[in-house]
């Protein structure tokens, strides 16, 4: 006796939520992107109490169209521009539902050896699609995983640079003097790491972009590691990044990984939301000088179509990450692991559970092909492209930062000078937002406000960066003419 569906039950409520599912996302243009609740709006529209009885799916889709999706930000929606894109394709979701059906957990080669050996071959074959080095594949001595996140990807890192630069670690514990090398644009996840890891803030050092740019200055970084060692500390990694989160910037990776190889450093280029770019021959530049790194993490569950979590971790040195986090109980031991012949992905990452997430990716590409990936990358690159063009011919607006791939920093431009023009852009992001016809993020770059526009929801077409510009352009128009006096939008003042 099972109090789980019996089969043939899953097969119509399945159809049920499938057909939820192509309705709900059929119907995301016509919605709000951000939902109008105050705090505490859903808690108030939930049973406080489990149910004690069986309760009927229908009654559970009722309440997720009553009360989830009016809360929810609708991170699919085509006309979402925040942070970055967070895809989840129809693709991946098919994916998703074989991993689950299967409900296997992939820690170890031998507890579901397909769930190994599929992520093993496609990180194999996205390394070689992305045109990196040979030596961050299985066949070269290196190797790849799925992480969760980005986040995970740069705290193991953080753990097989730590071990390398001191293999008693495992034993001592880290010493205190271990440094850490940065920029002010670098992911905060990094300072996370170094939090995680014990180091404390004191060991993240940022180092100084080079002059006019946002991206880390390789001399600076050399004079901090020579300061560094002369004092006796261990500087340990550097972290270059190709695409930062706030504007796009790019860390000259080339340079950065020379002077840090000098030191022994490990360095960890972090492309989350770039590196799949380098899918597209007229990208891979952005790659350039990876292959001096160590490990390189991208987020598929970013901008290419993949639902969250994926996000790919290779490393140049196979060994690298068992040497730091493996640790065997007597529950886990087995022959295939003993016989060194396979990869227990366990060692790879912090928890030991791990899902199936290979099969989302695969369903992905086998889905869209490389094609369809390149295709939807330069889409949207053409769009920021044009977008682009648009701000830097009207005199209301101006680009913060040259265009970054798909991500578009601008700001609203009043004449009055940079404060006017910093409040009046936080102003115009507001009533966007407030609006419900597009979702816009912001960031602070070089101590100005800056209104981030990132292209990349799966189904975001031209006419909905139009959209978008339409709206930005209505809003500034309306908050200039409520400022000069509440004259009525479209009638100058000197009419009145
Ligand atoms: C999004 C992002 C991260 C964090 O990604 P998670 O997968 O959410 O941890 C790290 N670095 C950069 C540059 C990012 O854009």
């Amino acid at each position: 006796m099972t109090v789980d569906l019996d089969p043939e039950e899953f097969r119509r409520l399945g159809h049920a939520v499938v057909d939820w599912i192509a309705d709900h996302r059929a119907g995301l243009d016509a919605l709000p992107v951000q939902p109008g609740v105050d705090p505490g709006w859903v808690r108030a529209r939930l049973p406080a109490e489990l149910p004690e009885d069986p309760a009927p799916l229908d009654a559970l889709l009722d309440t997720v169209d009553r009360v989830v999706v009016p809360a929810s930000t609708l991170w699919q929606h085509p006309r979402f521009f925040g942070y970055f894109p967070a895809n989840a394709s129809l693709h991946s979701l098919l994916g998703d539902m074989l991993s689950g059906a299967l409900g296997a957990q992939g820690m170890l080669w031998s507890t579901s050896p397909a769930a190994t050996e599929v992520e093993q071959v496609l990180l194999d074959a996205f390394a070689a699609a992305l045109g990196l080095d040979p030596a961050f594949t299985f066949a070269g001595r290196g190797g790849g995983c799925i992480q969760d996140s980005a986040s995970s990807g740069a705290l193991v890192a953080l753990l097989a640079a730590l071990h390398r630069a001191e293999p008693r670690w495992r034993e001592t514990g880290v010493g205190g003097d271990e440094r850490v090398y940065v920029t002010a644009e670098t992911h905060s996840s990094l300072a996370k790491a170094v939090r995680v890891a014990g180091l404390g803030a004191r060991s993240l050092r940022v180092v100084d972009a080079a002059p006019g740019s946002l991206g880390m200055d390789p001399d600076a970084l050399a004079a901090a590691l020579a300061a560094d060692a002369a004092a006796g500390l261990r500087p340990v990694l550097v972290c270059p990044t190709v695409g930062t989160t706030g504007t796009g910037a790019i860390d000259p990776v080339r340079q950065v990984a020379e002077v840090a190889r000098e030191h022994g450093v490990w360095v960890h280029v972090d492309a989350a939301w770039a590196g799949v770019a380098a899918l597209c021959p007229e990208f891979r530049h952005l790659l350039d000088g990876v292959e001096l790194a160590d490990s390189l993490s991208t987020n598929p569950h970013k901008w290419l179509l993949t639902a969250f979590d994926a996000s790919l971790l290779w490393v140049r040195d196979g060994a690298a990450l068992p040497a730091a986090l493996s640790i065997t109980p007597e529950y886990l031991r087995n022959t295939a692991s003993e016989s060194g012949t396979v990869v227990d992905y366990r060692d790879w990452q912090v928890p030991l559970g791990r899902r199936f997430r290979a099969l989302k990716l695969w369903a992905v590409v086998h889905g869209t092909g490389l094609s369809g990936l390149r295709s939807h990358i330069r889409e949207h690159v053409a769009l920021a492209a044009k977008l682009a063009d648009r701000v830097r011919a009207d005199p209301a607006f101006e680009l913060a930062a040259e265009p970054s791939l798909a991500l578009v920093c601008l700001r609203v431009v009043t004449g009055a000078g940079p404060d006017a023009d910093d409040a009046a852009s936080r102003e115009v992001l507001t009533r966007v937002n407030a609006s419900g016809t597009a979702f816009l993020t912001h960031t602070v770059a070089g101590g100005r406000y800056v209104i981030r526009v990132a292209i990349g929801a799966v189904t975001t077409g031209p006419e909905h960066v139009d959209q978008l510009w339409d709206r930005l352009r209505a809003e500034a128009a309306a908050m200039l003419h409520q400022r000069q006096g509440n004259s009525q939008p479209g009638s100058p003042r000197h009419l009145r």
